[in-house]
């Protein structure tokens, strides 16, 4: 199905699918941080079929980019080049067998990923509740917090290559790391199976709420923002060094140009008080990353993707 048809000539190249290709849809309605520019195509897939179909007719010189809840991702303001994958409801199941496993495709949000198995009285996945992206991107960032984080329940993973191959991951085969996933960046996500324990009920509900209101004490949950800008220098160790500090011992806490801004309550998360651009808030994080390396000689690594073009 075509929807918004215009006048464009990489949408006569690509493959028939089941699902709906919109022509320069515009992403910022779905970014966390409200900016950037239009995907030339987006695409929803009606099914896994339909997804492996297109990947296996797309044109290889077709870009080709995936996005979940885009709640780890600036966009730039010139849009994303090609095709963008948004996998809706068809892949939004969560389903659990009786040895505890959960299977829950890769566009479930991880907050009802949490809840859901919490309901079922199983543990593991608490920490899921604080994370506001989909199962997908937290298979690609190995998102975590609280000591745990995705590599630590994973036992499968499944994709589709550019190429459309199915792929069966193990977690030892993902490449984990501190935020970070190995595997290829062509290889679309469509699931994961996590393993929880039993638990109790209560004290699974009780922690994940403990959870949610450190997170409205600690971080600007309500703001348009992209979560920590920068990896921590001393990766998952609790007492490894943190990114908030070094910008902080930097001056750069509360900093604000136009209305871009590092955030008071966190300064690893940078804010887009409603007319920031991605430019702002880019150029914002560079200036920040100049301000820490002449403080303390430390280069931040930016946690936050940033795709696409920059405006003309
Ligand atoms: C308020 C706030 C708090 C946050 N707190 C945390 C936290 O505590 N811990 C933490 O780890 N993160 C945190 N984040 C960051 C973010 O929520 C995580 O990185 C999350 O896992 C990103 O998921 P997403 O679906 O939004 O991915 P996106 O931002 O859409 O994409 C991120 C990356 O994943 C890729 N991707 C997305 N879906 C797929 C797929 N199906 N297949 C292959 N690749 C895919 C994208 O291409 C991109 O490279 C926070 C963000 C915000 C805004």
């Amino acid at each position: 199905m075509i929807l918004a048809l215009k006048n464009n000539e990489m949408l006569t190249r690509l493959p028939q699918v089941r699902g709906t290709y919109r022509e320069q849809a515009a992403l910022a309605d779905v970014s966390w941080f409200r900016v950037g520019g239009h995907a030339d195509i987006l695409f929803a897939p009606a099914d896994e079929a339909d997804l492996q179909s297109f990947l296996a007719n797309c044109p290889e010189d077709i870009p080709v980019t995936v996005l979940g809840a885009c709640s780890n991702t600036l966009i730039r303001d010139g849009g994303v080049a090609g095709v963008v994958i948004k996998l809706g409801r068809p892949f939004g199941d969560i389903k659990i067998n009786a040895e505890r496993q959960v299977d829950a495709g890769a566009a479930v949000p991880d907050l009802m990923l949490s809840k859901q198995v919490a309901e079922a009285a199983l543990s593991g996945l608490e920490f899921f509740r604080g994370i506001p992206g989909t199962v997908g991107g937290a298979l690609r960032m190995n998102a975590g917090a609280y000591g745990n984080d995705t590599a630590t329940v994973l036992t499968h993973a499944y994709a589709y290559d550019r190429k459309g191959n199915r792929h069966e991951l193990k977690a030892h085969e993902m490449g984990f790391d501190y935020r970070h996933c190995a595997l290829p960046q062509d290889l679309i996500f469509t699931g994961a199976r996590f393993q929880t324990v039993p638990g109790d009920k209560t004290k699974i509900h009780a922690q994940m709420a403990e959870i949610s209101a450190s997170r409205e004490d600690t971080q600007p949950i309500k703001s348009r923002t992209g979560g920590s800008t920068f990896k921590n220098p001393g990766g998952a160790d609790p007492e490894g060094l943190k990114a908030w500090k070094l910008i902080d011992a930097a001056g750069c806490r509360g900093l604000r140009q136009g209305d871009a801004q590092i955030s008071d309550l966190h300064c690893n998360f940078l804010i887009n008080h409603g007319a920031a651009t991605a430019a702002d808030l880019e150029t914002l994080g560079e200036v920040v990353r100049q301000r820490v390396k002449d403080h303390s000689g430390v280069t931040l690594q930016w946690e936050i993707k940033r795709i696409g073009r920059e405006a003309i």
